[in-house]
């Protein structure tokens, strides 16, 4: 079949989870045998997310092929289980960098290169190019930011074009919020009609509507909004606040979104979607009753979206363990020797976050310490393995000073230091070691019994690492170095010999855990920590 497009705005305000929606349609699709992919583009000026910090734009997110993504691309794949790469994040910094290059090698000469036609093509070039590839169906494709926005302008123009191209190859989903006024106690409508009509103006009209709400909308008043936006009655769907985004997919099914997208791009409707695994998820979602405590360590502990591939790692893991997740933040520039026990001791695991920089680090220091000594289940991951081995050097080993060369570049034992192909790198943008990369597992390590493997490929974001010339002594002393790249004997897992679970990663397991394929060193974490929880109990 011909691939078709689908397309999906967002209007009124931000953060309403377009991600969400993109991601559970394509979930039903899936499980309906359709081939899908989700692509994001957003509208801002960086190449890629990779250089901006969690408080402008939440996590930075990694393909299997090394690209640093939005946050979104996570959604993507946690719903799908389907990997992304590159083609599926494009941002406008990526578009001017096209364009540009094509007008410096001579490709427009003559003409004057222009936002429309120039940038437009490049961006309908870039929208087209996971379906011509054949491998997909349907191509969703999210577009960023809110309707009216300057920047989202040169998008919204791609996608009129692309849409009046395409015929009923393309469809236009459009998100939108309806708000409670609770003083008049009453859902209000006309943002939506207003948002519809931001996008009429550009020449785009919706066919389907997806209203986020705290609150049910009636009937009437979905027909009502139909009517005001030309949209057919059926196709106003709401979608209320749920407890679990993992429930969305079955919200938007029981009002047939997947049946109207299929029905209105001409493909016949058969038969029901096969969700049995995600409804088994979702079976043991409601069945746990007993919570499992975990500490997250780290230092964007306000923000809800820095670390949130950990979040839904530990959350799908602790699920699969028929266990409600409780998570805590505690924030590593708060943590001190005198309070790390009062912090801590509820925990039933800790994970140390990764990150870059020296703030919060010392927190991290003062945790793992206390962690080591009460042997209570702990993850580091990639900044968070690289601080359970300066810890261990300064306590275990003596080495006082022992630091990472990223904190100090003049520390006497440089543990964790630059790795050398980083070393004559200048520029910030892409240049760390990224994407998947072979790890080889000690047979017999805690890790290789996690994964039931000694073979394991999972993702990278780093430019430091172990320094191998002190391997042997953190190894005689009982941290054992289980995991390395079989090419550059880059060491890839850490942990301790005499301590339940106290496991480093340099890789990042988060981001390759989905719903229907849980990352196994997470479940093998929280089952360490639900065993700690029970064993403290006696
Ligand atoms: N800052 C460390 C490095 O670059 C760790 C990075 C991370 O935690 N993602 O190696």
């Amino acid at each position: 079949m011909e691939t078709k497009y689908i397309f999906v705005t967002g209007g009124v305000v931000s953060s309403l989870g377009k991600g969400i929606i993109s991601s559970s349609l394509a979930c039903l699709l899936k499980a309906r045998g359709l081939r899908v992919t989700i692509q994001k583009f957003d509208p801002y000026i960086n190449i890629d997310p990779g250089t901006l910090n969690p408080y402008e734009h939440g996590e930075c997110y990694v393909t299997v092929d090394g690209h640093e993504a939005d946050l979104d691309l996570g959604h993507y794949e946690r719903f799908t289980n389907v990997p992304t790469t590159r083609a599926n994040n494009v941002t406008t910094g990526r578009i001017y960098q096209s364009v540009i290059d094509k007008e410096r090698r001579g490709d427009y000469l003559g003409k004057t290169v222009q936002i429309i036609p120039h940038v437009t093509d490049e961006i309908k070039r870039n929208v087209k190019l996971l379906g011509n590839t054949g491998k997909f169906d349907y191509v969703i494709t999210e577009i960023g930011g809110t309707v009216g926005d300057i920047e989202s302008l040169p998008y919204l123009e791609a996608v009129r074009q692309l849409r009046w191209e395409m015929g009923q190859n393309a469809l236009c989903i459009h998100l939108t919020y309806v708000p409670y006024i609770r003083a008049a106690k009453e859902l209000k409508t006309k943002p939506t009609q207003h948002s519809v009509k931001q996008l009429q103006e550009v020449g785009i009209q919706p066919d389907i509507l997806v209203l986020r709400t705290e609150h049910d909308i009636p009937a009437d008043m979905r027909r009502k909004i139909a009517q005001f936006c030309n949209v057919s009655p059926d196709a106003v769907i709401q979608s209320p606040d749920v407890p679990s985004i993992y429930q969305v997919p079955l919200k938007m099914h029981e009002q047939h979104l997947d049946e109207i997208v299929l029905r209105k791009t001409g493909v016949p409707v058969e038969g029901e979607p096969d969700m049995s695994s995600w409804l088994k998820f979702l079976d043991h979602m409601d069945k746990a009753e007993e919570t499992v405590t975990i500490g997250l360590v780290g230092k964007y502990v306000e923000l809800q979206d820095a670390y949130k591939s950990i979040n839904e790692s530990l959350f799908q893991a602790a699920t699969y363990n028929d266990h409600k997740l409780n998570l805590v933040y505690v924030h590593s520039e708060k943590l001190n020797d005198d309070n790390v026990n009062e912090k801590l001791s509820g925990m039933d695991g800790v994970i140390i976050a990764p990150g870059f920089g020296h703030r919060g680090i010392d927190g991290k220091f003062v945790a793992l310490k206390w962690c080591r000594e009460h042997d209570v289940p702990t993850f580091g991951i990639c900044l968070g393995m690289q601080c359970m081995v300066i810890e261990f050097a300064r306590n275990v080993l003596g080495l006082a000073d022992a630091n990472s060369t990223e904190m100090d570049t003049t520390t006497p034992h440089n543990v964790i230091d630059l790795m050398d192909e980083q070393k004559s790198v200048t520029e910030k943008g892409g240049t760390m070691r990224l994407g998947a990369y072979d790890c080889v597992l000690a047979p017999g390590s805690r890790a290789a019994a996690a994964y039931g493997s000694t073979e394991v490929k999972e993702r990278h974001r780093h430019r430091f690492e172990f320094n191998n010339d002190y391997r042997e002594r953190f190894e005689a002393a009982g941290m054992r170095c289980v995991g390395e790249n079989p090419d550059t004997h880059l060491v890839e897992v850490v942990e301790l010999s005499d301590h339940r679970w106290f496991i480093g990663t340099q890789y990042h397991p988060e981001y390759s855990s989905t719903v229907l394929s849980p990352n196994p060193i997470f479940l093998d974490f929280i089952k360490a920590a639900i065993t700690y929880k029970h064993d403290k109990q006696k």
